[in-house]
């Protein structure tokens, strides 16, 4: 299936890039939140967080924070946002791995999500239930 971000990684497609080496590209989004907001993409193709590997994150991670300093400074901006949405109900389009840089200004908007109170006990059942996961497949982690 076609991929804008393999094609932009291989230079089919046009992209204003940032940076680039053998295994990631920076370019900026073509539908800003904020001027300068740029994507960071690994050149192979994993649909989410979750199916990079981890040699390949860690590359990923460490230029994402080199070029997070390089969009602040230049944009002048106040702080800036790292995401990136994985799966349809978090807002994903685009099913090729991404972080999105985000500069940000004191007075440019809020992110208002309607938070949530914990019940009774509730705070324990919820952490339980995500321990529970844990304890099952922390050999993978721990890369056993
Ligand atoms: P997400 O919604 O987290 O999957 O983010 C996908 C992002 O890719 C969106 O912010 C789009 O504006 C951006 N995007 C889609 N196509 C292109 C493109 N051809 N060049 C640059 N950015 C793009
Ligand atoms: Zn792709």
């Amino acid at each position: 299936m076609e991929c804008i971000f393999c094609n932009i990684a291989t230079g089919k497609s046009e992209a204003e890039i940032l940076f680039e080496d053998e295994n990631v590209a920076a370019f900026l989004d073509i539908q800003p939140v904020n001027y300068g907001h740029t994507l960071v993409v690994p050149k192979k193709h994993y649909d989410n967080f979750l199916t990079v590997p981890k040699d390949e994150l860690e590359k990923l991670i460490n230029i994402t924070q080199f070029i997070a300093g390089a969009v602040k400074r230049s944009m002048n901006a106040d702080g800036f946002n790292v995401i990136s949405n994985n799966g349809d109900s978090a807002g994903q389009t685009v099913y090729h791995f991404h972080f999105h840089i985000i500069p940000r200004f004191t007075t440019d908007f809020d992110f208002k999500p309607n938070f949530k109170t914990y019940g009774t006990g509730a705070m324990r059942e919820y952490a339980d239930q995500i321990r529970t996961f844990i304890s099952k497949y922390r050999n993978i982690y721990d890369g056993g």
